[in-house]
């Protein structure tokens, strides 16, 4: 499905305005950021049955580059969770994409908001390499 089909003039006029150019090249996504920090944006009013979500990067895609494939995702080559410039975006498929994440976050020195991913400030959660710092341990108090 073409999602930037769904959004409205109102909705398409904010998306274009909802981010900052970085020195770097990166479009800093100024909306909602998900827990990963990878903008994201509903369509549709809240409780309603086709309330729906998507990233800001596919949403991006398809505005400047085009429609998305089947099975195919749009990756960063930039490695910056929240930039939305198309020309740091190129499609992968979802495998592919994945492979990529793993070994990025196995090589990482910093994670996407600059912590230094030391041995003391790192732990593994299903064999991904997590930030203490961004992601302290959810300590189960005992009933
Ligand atoms: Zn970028
Ligand atoms: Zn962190």
């Amino acid at each position: 499905m073409n999602l930037s089909a769904r959004l409205s003039s109102r909705m398409l006029e904010g998306f274009c305005s909802r981010f900052v150019v970085e020195p770097t090249g990166c479009w800093i996504y100024q909306g909602t950021l998900s827990g990963d920090g990878y903008g994201v944006l509903h369509f549709g009013a809240h409780g309603e049955e086709s309330r729906t979500s998507t990233t800001a990067i596919r949403v991006a895609y398809e505005l400047w580059r085009g429609p998305i494939p089947e099975g195919f995702e749009p990756d960063h080559i930039c490695s910056c969770r929240p930039c939305i410039c198309p020309d740091h975006l190129e499609l992968v498929t979802r495998s592919e994409n994945m492979l990529r994440a793993r070994e990025r976050n196995r090589m990482a020195l910093v994670c996407w908001r600059g912590h230094f991913l030391t041995p003391k400030n790192t732990r593994i959660q299903s064999g991904w390499r997590v930030c203490r710092t961004c992601r302290p341990e959810v300590v189960r108090r005992a009933a």
